[in-house]
């Protein structure tokens, strides 16, 4: 292959490709979850993030590594600190839905310079979140079509 022909190969698979058909199931904790409650999950689950939601199941804040070293940082206390203290919050949360193209929620991880995306699904008038977008995830996608 040329680069340009494997360009179009590429191309032709993914624009078929939706988020739904490679989406991994997303690890949640609630707002009320402590820091290092949640160093824990992420730990046992072996995820980079973690989505919090409200008792409801609403999608509230996503939270990175590196938002729970900064908390490491920043409080003494971490089993009584909360993880609404460093998550990325509601609004300025970048998700996806089910039906939208794989090459869409890749370009939002480039663009935002962040490892994952929720993906979220209207229920009630309510964000629930039911998977999840990857790096990793779109890396076995890559490797796949080229294979
Ligand atoms: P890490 O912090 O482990 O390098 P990321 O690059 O994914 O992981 O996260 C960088 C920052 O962007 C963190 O503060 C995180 O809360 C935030 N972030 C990650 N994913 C999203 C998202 N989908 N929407 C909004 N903010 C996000």
């Amino acid at each position: 292959y040329t680069g340009k022909e494997t360009n179009d190969v590429i191309s032709l698979k993914a624009n078929n490709l939706l988020v739904k058909d490679v989406q991994s199931l997303p690890i949640v904790i609630t707002c009320d979850t402590s820091i290092y409650d949640a160093i824990v999950k992420m730990f046992l689950e072996d995820v980079g993030t973690l989505y919090v939601i409200e008792k409801d199941k609403s999608l509230q804040g996503v939270l990175s590594r590196k938002d729970l070293l900064k908390g490491t940082m920043s409080f003494n206390d971490i089993e009584n600190t909360a993880v609404t203290t460093v998550m990325s919050r509601k609004p300025n949360i970048t998700m996806c839905y089910p039906d939208d193209s794989l090459l869409y929620a890749a370009k939002q991880l480039i663009d935002r310079q962040i490892d994952s995306l929720p993906v979220v699904s209207e229920n009630k008038g309510i964000l629930e979140v039911v998977g999840r977008i990857t790096k990793t995830n779109i890396t076995k996608v890559f490797v796949n079509l080229m294979e």
